[in-house]
């Protein structure tokens, strides 16, 4: 006897801004879907492999104002599955960093949803990779920590201290998502473990024609951020691949000096 189906939802990476970074899997999914339920940092661009009669729901909340909340977000996901539509749910980057995909997979799971899950490139990935360096390599980095900067509410956050101690004995590379807000409380944090001339990168929209990007040292973090007038939505990636970017490359005792 066959099993009765579940009814299915699929948590769909639309990759971290440029639509041509959409991946085969991606880009077939949206083809299929009726029912789109689509974050605000995901490119529009992509949407056009929908079909022209799909129904399209913006759904997102940038900056931590939620324009959205949460659990009208799992409802409209749920009621649309169950009415029998195809659903896909388009996230910014990978579904499963950050962007709350767990919760959303925890929730359709709990009501008897199965759920597919299509990776995307995330931005963490992507931003220091615009700038022609590596998360790892042999010399510099044994590792990569992806971690964000806005906790939970009622939630003490990162460790910043400690997460610096960590990542200077182990040499891990630090890919901070969601850091602008808090950029001055994080640079403290993790000045207390990792030396003030530790490279750094900032960069905004990446992989957009307008990205934005500034290469400086952990002591002068804030200060090129504010000089910069860099914003959300970007990734900060701290450690010493930052040094295989291009323009430290061409100009190394620039950033030194600015330590
Ligand atoms: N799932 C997403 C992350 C969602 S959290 C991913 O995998 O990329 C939202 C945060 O991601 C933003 O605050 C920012 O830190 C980062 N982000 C998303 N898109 C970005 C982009 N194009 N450039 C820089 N940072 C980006």
């Amino acid at each position: 006897m066959n099993p009765i189906p579940l009814p299915r939802c699929t948590l769909v990476g639309a990759g971290p801004g440029d639509p041509e970074l959409l991946n085969l899997n991606s880009a077939k999914a949206i083809a299929g879907a009726t029912v789109l339920l689509v974050d605000d940092l995901v490119n529009d661009a992509v949407l056009e492999h929908a079909k022209p009669d799909a129904r399209i729901i913006h759904v997102g909340k940038r900056g931590g104002c939620a324009s959205t909340p949460q659990a009208f977000i799992h409802k409209l996901m749920v009621q649309a599955v169950r009415e029998g539509e195809t659903v896909v749910r388009l996230k910014g980057g990978d579904p499963f960093i950050f962007g709350r995909g767990g919760e959303e997979v925890e929730h359709l799971r709990e009501e008897g949803i199965e759920v597919e899950v299509i990776n995307g490139i995330t931005s963490g990935l992507a931003g220091l990779s615009s700038l022609g360096a590596p998360l790892t390599h042999r010399d510099r980095a044994h590792g990569v920590v992806f971690v964000t900067g806005h906790a939970k509410p009622g939630d003490a956050g990162t460790d910043w201290a400690a997460l610096a101690h960590t990542a200077h004995q182990a040499k891990l590379t630090l890919v901070i998502y969601m850091g602008v807000s808090s950029l001055h409380h994080i640079q403290d944090g993790l000045l207390e473990g990792l030396p003030t001339s530790t490279p750094v990168a900032i960069v905004q929209n990446a992989s957009l024609p307008h990205q934005r990007e500034a290469l400086t040292t952990l002591g002068q973090l804030t200060d090129t951020m504010t000089r910069e007038g860099l914003q959300s939505p970007s990734i900060i990636v701290v450690g010493d691949v930052v040094q295989g970017a291009r323009a430290w490359q061409a100009a190394p005792t620039a950033y030194q000096r600015a330590a």
